[in-house]
Formats: structure tokens, sequence, C-alpha cells
């Protein structure tokens, strides 16, 4: 915490009302009052932001229009931009004001790959047939997170409130492939607190472990070298590299009966080689590694190597391997997630309509998934489980054991999605995400003014950080001083797609919406369900 914060509240606690502290708690409801006024009055603006992203569909690393237009934006607010942090040319970081405390939001801009999909229809329909799509909804948080920000703006302006907002872009999220990056470069050193946000279909937060269905991870490539030769005439003399990676992957499914439940490890061959009848010289197996804690996760890894390293013996070729990304496994702020429930629950559901009802039920009906269309209720607050079991990963987690941090799950997608595919990419450019991410905006402004107003929150904050989480889990980087972002990954994707997806590129000078640029009525669905 800031040496000038800390003296702040050490005086206003001293002197108490003798004392002009620089700000008045009880002007708090009536502040976050307005900035609901303010978010509601920048619908328009925040439902622009997410059909121009999702229109964007940029996989990781390679977010290059959906920066410029975001950092665009953003300069032209008056926030100061820094490009290219961290040695990631699609990172930045964007900067308003420059008192105590300094809060950060955080959200991701990334894309997944085959996930192109019109939005508003219920059952598959790319618009570009094998293209990225916004089938994780990544297309809405920045709009959350800078709908909230040029509101505070707004607010810390007209009413004298002290403090800086930071916003950083979550680059390459996908492939866990920056935030342990970001961290290195000393990015959060000035940061109090970071308010993320991510798409759900819920509207709720967590603390600590949350619901236990999360893990942290290392993500390898291992590349294996061998021998070309005739694959009939003389395969004497070659030395296979896509045995290698057979090898190496029959060794780790056996070998994972033996590894603890809570383990996940998925691969995919990323070279198996060009042609049978030569024998390939050059073979690469991509891994993820999941565990729930980093001793775990290290073992998993050197677990990984030794398959690797041994399978490289077995076929007399050689392996050399890169780390792509890495994530601590989560673990969020009590004291931020107790004040950030009570916003959601001030704000409360959306109101749906009747087409966003029919869209979410044909989807779900479409895909077989149990059919119950979208959330009406908040979810409570509830107490990290007690023994997790491990789910996905999210590199956040790196970031949350550096800063006290948390995650708004706000609801702007559908329910029992199977996630990372087109299902997840139909509501997001649809009123259901744009009023879900309204919802979300004002929880993420109404908790920045709870603890710009409010320093011994931002004390207490850090007490849970030191003294509960860090308590005896210290952070250390999976990073190796030698490991580099992995910047060029996807290029050669993008390159094919962009030509065709830049004809679907929003624009909203002509177009209220997108599902009206496509010409899409809404809903589009198979059958009534
Ligand atoms: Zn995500």
């Amino acid at each position: 915490m800031k040496e000038t914060l800390r003296y702040a509240v050490l005086l206003c606690a001293l002197l108490g009302p003798a004392m002009a502290c620089a700000q008045q708690p009880s002007s708090l409801p009536a502040l976050k009052q307005e900035a609901v006024t303010e978010v509601d009055s920048l619908q328009t603006f925040t439902q622009q932001m997410i059909d121009q992203i999702f229109s964007f569909s940029e996989l990781g690393f390679q977010e290059f229009e959906t920066s410029r237009y975001l950092t665009g934006i953003l300069e032209k607010n008056g926030f100061q931009v820094e490009r290219g942090v961290a040695g990631i040319p699609t990172a930045w970081v964007a900067t308003y004001g420059s008192g105590n405390p300094v809060i950060a939001y955080i959200t991701d801009i990334d894309c997944i790959p085959r996930a192109s999909q019109k939005p508003g229809v219920a059952y598959h329909d790319p618009l570009v047939e094998g293209a990225p799509g916004h089938g994780e909804g990544h297309n809405s948080g920045m709009a959350v997170n800078v709908t909230a920000a040029l509101v505070l703006k707004k607010l810390m302006n007209e009413h004298h409130i002290a403090g800086a907002i930071k916003i950083f872009p979550g680059v390459a999220e996908e492939l866990l492939g920056t935030k342990a990056f970001y961290v290195r470069a000393g990015l959060f050193k000035d940061v109090d607190l970071v308010l993320g946000s991510h798409v759900w279909s819920e509207f709720s937060t967590a603390y600590g472990t949350g619901n236990g269905e999360w893990s942290g991870l290392v993500s390898v490539e291992y590349f294996f070298h061998g021998k070309a030769a005739h694959a009939a005439a003389r395969p004497w003399e070659g030395r296979s590299a896509l045995d290698a990676v057979e090898l190496m992957d029959t060794g780790w499914d056996f070998r994972r009966e033996h590894l603890r439940p809570v383990q996940r490890s998925h691969r995919v061959i990323i070279n198996g080689g060009d042609q049978p009848n030569v024998v390939p010289s050059e073979a690469a197996v991509w891994y993820y590694f999941r565990e729930l804690d980093y001793p775990h996760i290290r073992e998993l890894y050197e677990l990984g190597n030794t398959m690797a390293d041994s399978a490289a013996k077995m076929t007399g070729t050689t392996v050399d391997r890169r780390l792509v990304g890495s994530a601590w496994p989560i673990f969020f702020n009590k004291v931020i997630a107790e004040a950030q429930q009570k916003n959601i629950e001030s704000v409360g559901m959306p109101k749906w309509s009747e087409a966003d009802q029919t869209l979410a039920k044909a989807l779900q009906k479409e895909i077989g998934a149990k059919v119950e269309g979208l959330k009406e209720k908040v979810e409570p607050l509830s107490d990290p489980v007690k023994n997790p079991t491990g789910g996905g990963s999210d590199d956040v987690g790196d970031i949350a054991w550096n800063v006290p941090m948390v995650y708004l799950l706000y609801p702007a997608n559908i329910p029992n999605l199977p996630g990372h595919s087109w299902p997840n990419a139909v509501a997001m450019a649809t009123p259901i995400a744009h009023k879900g991410s309204t919802a979300g905006a004002k929880v993420q402004a109404m908790t920045a003014l709870d603890f710009l107003l409010q320093p011994q929150l931002v004390q207490q904050a850090w007490d849970y950080f030191r003294n509960v989480q860090t308590k005896d889990i210290h952070y250390e980087s999976f990073l190796a001083p030698e490991d580099k972002p992995a910047i060029e990954m996807n290029k050669e994707k993008m390159d094919k797609f962009v030509p065709q997806l830049k004809k679907f590129y929003y624009d909203p000078a002509r177009y209220k919406t997108y599902l009206e640029q496509l010409g899409v009525p809404y809903p589009t669905v198979k059958t009534q369900p």
C-alpha cells in the first residue's frame, strides 16, 4: 500500500471530523446513484464498443485493431496511453489522474479459434467459415471497464475525488500468455487494487479460491528434431520426430492414472510432419499442465519435461521446449468482494425481454443443454469451497497474488453453454450482452467509488492480502529470465482471415447495431422453443 495513502488514513483516523478528510463517505450513496445514471446515459457507447470488438474477432497477441480502437477512445477521453508494455505489441496501459489510491481495471480482449458466428442466431452460422470469433465473450469486458472508467473520471473531476484510474487489456488470455509478463515488467507496482471483469451468465463475485473450479497452469511447447529419410526406401536412416511426440503422449497418458485427480492436462500436436513418405524430421506437441497450487504445477511441468526427454532418447531425436504461458491459480480479495457484492445486489439483474429469453432457450435446445433461459437472480457471495476440484485457468492469477484483486462476473451471456466455441458467441453482440455489460459497468464504477472514498477499505484489502492470502504462500513466477511473450502466435491465422473479416467490421456511423448491419432479425431461431 502506498505510504501517502496510509498517512492519509492514519490522519483521518486520528483527527476524525476535526480534520477535513478529503473525501466524505456520507456522500457515497449519492455518488453511486450518479454513477448508475451516468452509465445508463452511455448505453449506446457501451453497445457500440461491444459490437465493434465482436466484429474485429482477433486472436491472442494479434489484437491490433482492437487495441487501436480502445486506445483511441481512451486518449480522446484524456487518458495517457503507454503502448507496447512488457514487450507485447498489442498490450498497453491507460492512466487517468495521478493521485492515490490507484485503481486498475482489467479485462480480456482476445477471441477463440474457429468460433466465428453470426450474433443473434441460435444455430451454427459462421460469419466467416473457420475464422476466429468471440466464442468466449471477451468482446464485452472492455465495454464494461471503459464505460465505468469514463463515468468515474467524470465524477472524480466534478466532485474533486482524489485517485487515479488505470486500464489494462488482457492480451492473449486464451494463451495464458501475458499477465506473468505484466507482473515481471512491474506494471502493478504502483497499483492499490485491481478490479477485473469477465463475461458470464451470472452476476456474481468471489473471494479466495471461489468455487474451486480454477487451476493454475504452465503451457509448454515441445519441439522434437529427428532426421529425414525416404520412409519406404531407407527408413533405417531416418529418426522420426513424430514418433517422439507419440511416445511422449502415450507415456503421459499412462502416467495420468498415477497423478492427483485434481490435475488437468491436455495437448494438441502442432506439427505432425509433412507427408507420409518422408520420415518427419520435425514434430511438435503443445501441452497445458494444470494443478491447484504452485508446487504441484511445477511438479507436473518437470514430469512433462522428463517425458519429453525420455521420448527423445527412445527415438534417437532431440527435444527443446518453450514456455508459452503460465498462470497462478486465482485467489481473490475478500474485502473487495464483499463491497462488490453489495453493489451487484443493488444493481440487480438486467430486465430480459421475451426476445432475449427466446434466443437463450432456442440455443440451449439447439446444443442439447438444459433449457432454462437467462438467469433472473443475482448470486449470493459464498465462502470459498473447502476442497477445490480445479478447472479452467486465468492468468489474472498472477496479478491477484501481487495486488488485492477481484473478478466481477457480469451477466452478458447465456447459461449452460460449452465455452470456447461458437455457441458462446451467439449472444455476444445482442441486447443480452449490451444489457449485461451496462449492469457490469455500474458495479465496476460503484466498487471503485467504495475504495476511492473510503481509504480505510483499501487498507483492509491490503490487510487481508498480507495477513491471510500471502501469509504462507509467496508469489514466485513460473517464468525463467529468458522466457519471452509468444507474440508471434496466431499471426498466420489472422493474416489468413483478416481480409475476410474486414468486410464484416461494424460501422457504427451507418448502423445503430451490429445486428442491423448484418440484417439479422432478433432473435433468429429454428423453431420456437
Ligand atoms: Zn475468458
